[in-house]
C-alpha cells in the first residue's frame, strides 16, 4: 500500500509512483492530494495521510501506444466487466466471447471480441447473442490506448482507492 497513483491534470491515470515521490511532489506544490489511505506518515516537522492517488497541476502529455491484442487486453479495455451482464469479475472468472461465433465466420479481433463470464459464456453457447436474447452492454472496438496502470497491476492488486480513477478513464475511451 505503498504505491500511489498518479494522475494528469485531467485526472488521466499517467504511473505509479513510490510515496516518497508523491510526497516530494506535494511539497513541491506540483501535485494535489485526491485519495487517501488511512496510514499515516510521521516525520520532525509533519504527519499527514499517506496518499493514495495524486494528480498534477499542470498537463503532461503522453506519447499513444498501439494497444497490443491480448486475453488481458480485452478485459482491460472492457473494465473486466462481462458485456453481457454486465458484471465485473476478476480475470480467473472471466474469458472472451467471439460475439459472432466462429464456426459462422467470426473472426478474433477487437471487432468481435468482448470480456464474457462463465455463467453468459455458457448460456450464448454457440450461437448469436440475438438468438438467445441477450444484448451487448456497448459495441466492441479496437482501443487507441490502454491505461499503463492496469496492464502493469492487473485488477487483484489495484488499491480500492484507485479504481474509480481507472474507469473514469477507460469510460472515455468510448
Ligand atoms: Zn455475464
Amino acid at each position: 500500500m505503498e504505491q500511489v497513483l498518479l494522475l494528469n491534470i485531467t485526472y488521466e491515470p499517467l504511473k505509479v509512483i513510490n510515496w516518497k515521490r508523491a510526497i516530494i511532489m506535494l511539497t513541491l506544490g506540483k501535485v494535489e492530494v485526491i485519495e487517501e489511505y488511512n496510514r499515516e506518515i510521521h516525520s520532525v516537522s509533519f504527519s499527514i495521510k499517506l496518499p493514495a492517488v495524486v494528480r498534477l497541476l499542470r498537463l503532461v502529455k503522453r506519447p499513444k501506444t498501439p494497444v497490443r491484442f491480448s486475453r488481458q487486453n480485452i478485459y482491460i479495455r472492457d473494465n473486466y466487466r462481462c458485456q453481457y451482464c454486465g458484471r465485473i469479475f476478476p480475470p480467473t472468472d472471466l474469458t472472451w466471447d467471439h460475439v459472432l461465433p466462429r464456426a459462422r465466420g467470426g473472426k478474433t479481433e477487437w471487432g468481435n471480441i468482448v470480456t464474457c463470464c462463465i455463467e453468459c459464456n455458457k448460456r450464448k453457447g454457440g450461437r448469436i447473442p440475438s438468438e438467445v436474447s441477450m444484448t451487448l452492454i456497448r459495441k466492441p472496438k479496437r482501443p487507441e490506448w490502454l491505461p499503463i496502470l492496469t496492464i502493469t497491476l492487473g485488477f487483484k492488486h489495484l488499491p480500492q482507492s484507485w479504481r474509480d480513477y481507472i474507469y473514469w478513464n477507460v469510460e472515455l475511451e468510448e
